[in-house]
């Protein structure tokens, strides 16, 4: 069996995850998406929130799971019985970061083989801190998240 973990905060899940997600499942049999718990990163949703509006909005996907870590991702993705793990890439930003923790996981554990997915055009640009700052300043957000995570962020950020 193929089976990839695709790691990230996901506070909360944008379109540009998603799309990743659509893609990067079809080369595995099982893609889990991996949250990790972490108490020190201060996030605008719960980890069970975030959990929730990832399960709303990949329920259609029968070959994903969702997955939480206390660990190392290259111990959660040999627990899971992943040897890959997917990341999104979006122009240049993102090159140096990436390449850092894809050399630092390599020498973690050299059996985890990481792939990459160009982001598409259109959500190059897109980041879940974007999307919280356009919200908090009374801008659209529909384009870039689903639905409920819109409902979910006006409902947080209003309270
Ligand atoms: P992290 O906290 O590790 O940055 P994120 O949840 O922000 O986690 O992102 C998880 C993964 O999704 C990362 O590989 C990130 O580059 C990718 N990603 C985030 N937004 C986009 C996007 N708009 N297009 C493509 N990939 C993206």
């Amino acid at each position: 069996m193929r089976i990839g973990i695709y790691p990230g905060s996901f506070d909360p899940i944008t379109n540009g995850h998603l799309d990743i997600i659509e893609r990067g499942r079809k080369l595995f049999d099982k893609l889990y998406i991996v949250l990790s718990i972490n108490p020190n990163k201060k996030t605008l949703f719960t980890l069970d929130e975030r959990i929730a509006l990832l399960k709303e909005v990949t329920k259609e996907f029968d070959n994903v799971d969702i997955a939480t870590t206390d660990k190392l991702t290259v111990d959660c993705a040999k627990e899971l019985g992943a040897s890959f793990m997917l990341r999104g890439l979006r122009a240049v930003t993102d090159f140096e970061y990436e390449l850092q923790i894809n050399l630092f996981n390599k020498a973690l554990n050299n059996d985890i083989e990481t792939i990459f997915i160009m982001s598409a055009n259109e959500y190059n640009f897109l980041s879940s801190s974007s999307v919280k700052e356009v919200a908090l300043f009374g801008g659209d957000i529909s384009k870039f998240v689903p639905k409920c995570v819109e409902t979910a962020i006006h409902e947080k950020i209003n309270k």
